[in-house]
């Protein structure tokens, strides 16, 4: 391309620049997907204390489970640190608890590698809704925070949740285990489709 040429290529494609800018419809198009974003649900942080932790790099999918306890009990996340520190872990080994009364409260920090599912743990996040779900039903109310949740982290991992791989239940990757009970595990359909009518990757 000889200087005019080039000269002549770059002025059409500052038009066209400019044209696609000033388009009505490309404009709507960009406040639309702005429109679309999804923000970050509100969450409860509690204060906890946690050894050594290691920074994920990579989230592939995002991994549901349950409490799971014999007394069925609504667990907060600073319980289940409580109990996971007593393991000798690092503290908590999941990303979120979801309540039963729908609050989110934040576990292991999001950035890092959770401690909720063997050899999946370097590429996943884990949320935990507090229940027995070989039991019980989740409520209403964890069932549309763990919506907003989880299509908050498909757009922030530009995550497709037509994927199969997306959203998964512990037992998805687990052989041996029925986590996240086998009422929830039904449920997790709500959650792909909710994620589907709103997440845009
Ligand atoms: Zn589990």
């Amino acid at each position: 391309m000889n200087r005019r040429t080039f000269l002549q290529f770059s002025t059409l494609a500052s038009f066209a620049a400019i044209g696609y800018f000033l388009n009505p419809l490309k404009l709507f198009e960009l406040q639309n997907a702005d429109a679309r974003k999804i923000s970050e649900p509100e969450m409860e942080l509690p204060d906890l204390q946690f050894a050594e932790l290691e920074l994920r790099t990579q989230t592939d999918s995002i991994v549901i489970h349950h409490s799971g306890t014999e007394n069925r009990k609504d667990l907060s996340a600073a319980e289940v640190h409580k109990y996971h520190r007593n393991l000798g872990w690092a503290g908590i080994g999941y990303h979120f608890v979801i309540r039963q009364d729908g609050t989110i409260e934040r576990g292991r920090y999001i950035d890092t590698v959770g401690a909720h599912c063997y050899e999946h743990n370097g590429n996943t996040v884990g949320i935990c809704l507090s229940g027995n779900f070989n039991y019980d039903q989740p409520t209403r109310k964890q069932l549309n925070s763990a919506k907003k949740l989880t299509a908050w982290l498909c757009q922030k991992y530009h995550l497709d949740p037509h994927s199969d791989s997306t959203l998964l239940g512990h037992r998805d990757l687990i052989l041996g285990t029925n986590c996240p009970g086998m009422n929830l595990y039904e449920d997790l359909d709500e959650l792909r489709d909710f994620c589907i009518r709103k997440v845009r990757v």
